[in-house]
């Protein structure tokens, strides 16, 4: 049955939101006409791997989402290097790049973010070259270029997306400082010792910098880029020097199309928790473009989530989904960093009402430290060292009650030197892959089904299809299961 009509669903962005929800609606739809507007030109890839990409790990080809042919075997109208202009809710139809106008019957947004580029002086007629954005694979090739010839990096930002910018250039030969605003790197997910150990990781890597740099304006000779200007706490500027600048200044989710139709926008396109517009029931926005009880995430796991609840939801096959918010769990994805951070981690010792369990080892890049409350974990960091990821991630996200011996959680298994965290100790319920919410029971139960690579169960699960950081504790979990197979079983 179409949805709301006869016109069918149009989803406008074929990011990793509009392209999770078009597969999964057709999953569980075959009839249902659906079309898909995606404004850059490639079929939708996962945009999370463009560090892994800048650091050289992955082939751009490597990371797409969804097989070209797989929109006309699916009766899928993909309408590719297409932006969709202008929404006319009055007439239920939109208006695109290509001239074209088209009915729907239900308007999905997935537009996403674009990043944030400050108002800076240099900057009035765009970028000039040798600075950019980090957001598409358009950007991403561009700073691979430059990266050939560069030498000297500023990465202005040092937020997630930053460090794994700085990280992937600093692989690259180049000479890289981050710049950064706050008093210490990754201020949302990280304390301040976090943050300073995270510093000291960064300059064994060769990764210099610099903590409240006001960054002024960008200098600019012959309509490229020579370095940025900076303010000096006592008054005046001074000039850091660079032939590539890397601007990692946060995000803005795209709404525009929304607010020109008259759609309740506050800083994402309100939504309830069936992921409607709370204007127009006709509408609905999902991922980065969309805020939901206050919060938009940042995140590829509640977009992925949203996905699937908006597509049962259309499809009818589930029409009790709901969407009722999800945890932030962020993982660093750069060579040589392990980084794992989740909820209220600024917490401390004198802070009333909470326990704080804490391990620090600077000068191996080591910080540890969990955050509880009303014996539930509120928040943990772990870097350097990030084995208790699963149990911790599991821990907080079902805010399940903790045992009573505390080290353990920081320490999983003191005896095995293992990297990812020893299965055997690993509770079923861990969660395993948290971009596709996988359990290692669920890893166990495919198992059992006859799957015996960890290809074979990202294929039934999609565990270690996202971010990829789990990809390691996929493997040993599958390399266990195999242990356990008593001999001569195939
Ligand atoms: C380098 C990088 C690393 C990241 N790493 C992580 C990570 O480790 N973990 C994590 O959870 N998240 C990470 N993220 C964030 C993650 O990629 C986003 O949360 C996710 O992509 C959001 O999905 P989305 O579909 O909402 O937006 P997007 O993926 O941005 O997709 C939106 C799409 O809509 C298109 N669009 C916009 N307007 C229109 C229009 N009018 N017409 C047609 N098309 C339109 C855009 O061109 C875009 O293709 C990372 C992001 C970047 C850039």
């Amino acid at each position: 049955m179409s949805p709301e009509g006869t016109a069918g669903v149009v989803v406008v962005g074929n990011g990793m939101a509009g392209s999770r929800l078009v597969g999964e609606l057709r999953a569980r739809d075959a009839a249902t006409p659906v079309t898909v507007f995606g404004a850059e030109p490639q079929r939708p890839y996962n945009r999370v791997l463009l560090s892994n990409v800048l650091a050289g790990l992955t082939r751009p080809e490597h990371i797409g989402l969804v097989d070209a042919a797989w929109y006309a075997s699916h009766g899928v109208d993909a309408r590719l290097g297409v932006e969709v202009t202008r929404v006319d809710r009055a007439a239920r139809t939109v208006h695109a790049s290509d001239g074209t106008a088209t009915p729907y019957g239900t308007l999905v947004l997935a537009t996403g973010s674009t990043a944030f580029v400050p108002p800076l002086p240099g900057l009035r007629d765009g970028l000039p070259d040798g600075a950019l954005v980090f957001r598409t694979l358009d950007d991403c090739r561009r700073i691979c270029d430059l990266a050939e010839s560069a030498r000297r990096a500023l990465v202005v930002g040092g937020g997630l997306l930053g460090i794994e910018a700085a990280r992937g250039l600093a692989g690259r030969g180049l000479d890289v400082t981050v710049l950064h605003l706050a008093g210490h790197l990754m201020e949302r997910q990280l304390d301040p010792a976090a943050g300073k150990v995270l510093a000291r990781t960064l300059a064994s890597l060769g990764i210099g910098t610099r903590l409240r740099a006001a960054v002024t304006g960008l200098r600019v000779s012959d309509g490229a880029v020579t370095g940025v200007e900076l303010a000096l706490p006592g008054g005046g500027t001074e000039t850091a020097a660079a032939d590539l600048v890397v601007l990692a200044c946060g995000v803005r989710p795209e709404t525009a199309l929304a607010r020109d139709a008259g759609l309740a926008v506050g800083r994402g396109v309100i939504v309830d928790d069936e992921l409607r517009s709370v204007t127009d029931p006709s509408v609905r926005a999902i991922g980065e473009c969309s805020e939901h009880r206050d919060e938009v995430y940042g995140l590829v796991a509640p977009a992925w989530e949203q996905a699937d609840v908006l597509a049962g939801l259309l499809a009818g096959t589930d029409p009790a989904a709901r969407f009722t918010g999800a945890r932030q769990i962020t993982r660093l994805k750069a060579a040589g960093i392990e980084l794992a951070s989740m909820g209220e981690t600024h917490f401390g010792d004198d802070d009333a009402g909470v326990e704080v369990v804490r391990f620090t080892d600077a000068a191996r890049g080591t910080y540890k430290k969990a955050v509880i409350r009303d014996g539930r974990l509120i928040g943990a960091i772990l870097l350097g060292e990030t084995a208790a990821a699963g149990t911790l991630t599991q821990l907080y996200d079902r805010a399940a009650p903790l045992p009573a011996e505390r080290h353990g959680l920081l320490f999983p298994g003191l005896d095995t030197p293992a990297r990812a965290e020893a299965p055997l100790r690993m509770p079923d319920a861990a969660t395993v892959c948290h971009c596709n919410d996988v359990s290692k029971g669920r890893i166990r139960a495919c198992w059992e089904r006859g799957a015996r690579t960890a290809g074979d169960v990202a294929r039934e699960t999609r565990a270690g299809t996202g971010c990829g950081t789990c990809r390691d504790a996929v493997e040993g979990i599958v390399a266990w299961l195999a242990g356990q197979e008593p001999a001569g079983v195939a």
